[in-house]
């Protein structure tokens, strides 16, 4: 019998859309090739509300690419949640979700308490490596190099106005401008600001405390940017790496899903050590938060001083035709098709129990 495998996409987050353009292109490669004899595909929606659509309205999103708001009005706590008769067909999910509750821990209990083999990340992986704050903390631990960077909570910038000068003085002080301000639990850059002043810092701490509780701001580096990717449970392996190029002040969102915005070069034109050594952190940075499956490790190459800084790692990256981590390991000699089907063998793989 055919592995019935739960294609878990669009989510209550704001990379909603695209998690739905990765979807569309994870259930192509489990129903075409060499995977059409083993796989069937369950497509398994979630509004952006926050419930979950099967069968026909889930099968219409994906295949539209547009976002559903049925039930969204009305739903109760209770209605969120997904009906139980679904989900006795399927023997593993593909949680295609980025960010907020699907990238952080939230669906990977669910499916945890409900003993059904996933993709990815469990629990601790799923929500320390979305964390930004919980990932430096444990990537220092590690010994792996960062930027320099202050945690803030949303606390510390609303609630009195006495605090927030001397918090401002603080991050001014221990790491000057340019600065990044981010919200700690998101992706896609969304929320996140480049600030050069006083002032555009204040903006973007009331801005970043609007998407999150937790905050993080960063000394910014003037530097390259490469991606490593990560594949396997307790024995990873590294991909090539690649770099990222574009005109825009940094790699926001706009550039990120524009087409023509950014340019890939795929393996990156770097020393051979320099590549050994990302390969090596980006392992590194896969076990320091726990993270098994599927993860994209991103780092500041800064030419002149040859000086690698890990930014941080997505265990649920972008992954359609055109994303970074299919196309590394693509380069690395794994077909998008075969790459789809090692992740469903290492879910499956995670949940054998020990013999
Ligand atoms: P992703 O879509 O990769 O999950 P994200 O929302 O988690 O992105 P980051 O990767 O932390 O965000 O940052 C987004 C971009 O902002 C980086 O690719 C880089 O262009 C810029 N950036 C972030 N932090 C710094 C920094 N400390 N110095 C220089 N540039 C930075
Ligand atoms: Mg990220
Ligand atoms: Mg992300
Ligand atoms: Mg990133």
């Amino acid at each position: 019998a055919k592995t019935q495998v739960g294609v878990l996409f669009g989510g209550c987050s704001g990379e909603h859309e695209v998690s739905i353009c990765s979807a569309q292109a994870i259930a192509k490669a489990l129903t075409q090739g060499a995977n059409a004899d083993k796989y069937l595909v369950l497509p398994v929606y979630i509004t952006k509300a926050g419930v979950w659509q099967f069968g026909d309205r889930a099968a219409q999103v994906l295949q539209s690419g547009e976002p559903s708001t049925d039930g969204d009005e009305t739903a109760k706590p209770g209605d969120r949640l997904p009906a139980p008769q679904p989900l006795n067909d399927i023997d593993i999910w593909f949680p295609v979700l980025h960010g907020p509750n699907g990238e952080d821990g939230t669906i990977q209990g669910l499916l945890s308490l409900l003993q059904i083999p996933f993709v990815g990340s469990g629990v601790l992986g799923s929500a320390v490596g979305m964390d930004k704050i919980a990932m430096k903390t444990a990537f220092a631990q590690a010994g792996l190099p960062q930027v320099k960077y202050v945690a803030v909570t949303r606390a510390e910038v609303w609630s009195n106005p006495c605090v927030f000068p001397k918090l401002c003085d603080r991050i001014e002080e221990a790491l000057g401008y340019p600065a990044f301000v981010k919200p700690a639990n998101l992706g896609s850059s969304v929320g996140i600001a480049k600030v050069r002043s006083r002032q555009e810092l204040e903006a973007a701490l009331d801005s970043a405390a609007s998407y999150d509780r937790r905050i993080i701001v960063e000394a910014g580096v003037e530097a390259r940017e490469v991606e490593c990717a990560v594949l396997g449970n307790d024995v990873p392996k590294a991909s090539v790496v690649g770099e990222i190029s574009f005109e825009s002040d940094f790699y926001d969102y706009e550039t990120k899903y524009s087409a023509g915005q950014a340019d890939l070069m795929i393996p990156a034109p770097l020393p051979p050590e320099i590549t050994r050594q990302i390969q090596e952190m980006a392992v590194q940075a896969f076990q320091a938060v726990d993270a098994a499956g599927i993860s994209r490790v991103d780092f500041f190459y800064v030419e002149a001083t040859g000086e690698i800084f890990l930014n941080e790692i997505n265990t649920l990256p972008g992954f359609t035709q055109t994303s970074m981590y299919p196309m590394l390991w693509q380069a690395s000699g794994i077909s998008f098709d075969a790459l789809v089907d090692q992740l469903v063998q290492f879910g499956l793989e995670r949940s054998q129990p020990i013999s």
